[in-house]
C-alpha cells in the first residue's frame, strides 16, 4: 500500500532570455528579442551563422553569432539544413540558450511566464501522506521554486515558508534553495501529516491549468 502520490510538472519557459544592448537608432539601452530567423553566409569552405534579434523599441536588428569561420566538412548536414530553414526547434533552443548568450551579450534578462503541464506518476492507494513533485525543466527559466508552488498550489509564500521551517516541505537536491529558480530534475517532497486539510493541494498538484501563466513578483 502505498501513501505517495507522485507527479510531474513539466516547467516550459514562455518567453525567451533576451539581450540589453546599446541600440543607436534609440539612443540608449533596449532589450531586444529573437525573430527566430537565423542568417546563413556559406563562403567557399567556412560557414557563418547568426540568430538575428530585433530591438523591441524600434526593430533595429542584431546578430547573435552562433558559427563563426566554421569549416562546411565539419557541419553535420542536418544541422546546416535546419540553419538555412531557421528550423523552430533550433532557433529555440539558440534563443532560450542563456549561456551561450552571455557570452556575448552583457546584460540578459530572464523571464518567469511558464506553462505547467502536470502528469500524475502514481497515485496513492491510501489517502495520501506524502507528495512527491518531480519537476522537468527542459529550458532554464528564471521563475522561483517558492513562488511557483505559491501560483501552483493558490497557497501564500508564508505558507510556503512555514512548511519548509516545519520541516514539512524539502527539496532535492540537498542543496536546492526555494528562492533560487526551478531547475530540471528537481524534487520538491511534502509531508502531509499534520499540515492540515490536504485536499485542495491535492487538487491543485494534478490539475492542468488551460493557459500559460503568467508570473509576475507580488510584495
Ligand atoms: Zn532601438
Amino acid at each position: 500500500m502505498s501513501d505517495v502520490l507522485r507527479v510531474q510538472w513539466t516547467i516550459l519557459a514562455q518567453t525567451a532570455p533576451q539581450p540589453w544592448l546599446s541600440c543607436s537608432r534609440c539612443g540608449e539601452a533596449k532589450p531586444f528579442r529573437s525573430s527566430d530567423k537565423i542568417r546563413v553566409n556559406a563562403n567557399g569552405k567556412r560557414v557563418d551563422a547568426w540568430l538575428i534579434y530585433k530591438c523591441t523599441g524600434c526593430g533595429s536588428t542584431w546578430n547573435r553569432p552562433i558559427l563563426e569561420r566554421r569549416p562546411v566538412r565539419t557541419l553535420e548536414a542536418d544541422l546546416l539544413r535546419s540553419l538555412h530553414a531557421s528550423e523552430s526547434t533550433l532557433t529555440r533552443r539558440l534563443a532560450f540558450d542563456i549561456e551561450g548568450l552571455r557570452q556575448c551579450a552583457g546584460r540578459v534578462e530572464e523571464f518567469d511566464d511558464v506553462l505547467v503541464t502536470k502528469t500524475v506518476l502514481s497515485e496513492s492507494t491510501m489517502p495520501a501522506q506524502r507528495l512527491e513533485i518531480l519537476c522537468a525543466v527542459p529550458e532554464p527559466v528564471g521563475l522561483r521554486v517558492d513562488r511557483l508552488l505559491a501560483n501552483e498550489l493558490q497557497l501564500p509564500r508564508s505558507r510556503i515558508q512555514r512548511l519548509v521551517q516545519a520541516g514539512d516541505l524539502a527539496a532535492f537536491p540537498r542543496a536546492s534553495q526555494l528562492r533560487r529558480p526551478v531547475r530540471d530534475g528537481m524534487r520538491l517532497v511534502f509531508n502531509l501529516q499534520g499540515s492540515g486539510p490536504a485536499g485542495a493541494l491535492l487538487r491543485a498538484v494534478k490539475s492542468s491549468p488551460d493557459a500559460a501563466c503568467r508570473y509576475r513578483e507580488t510584495p
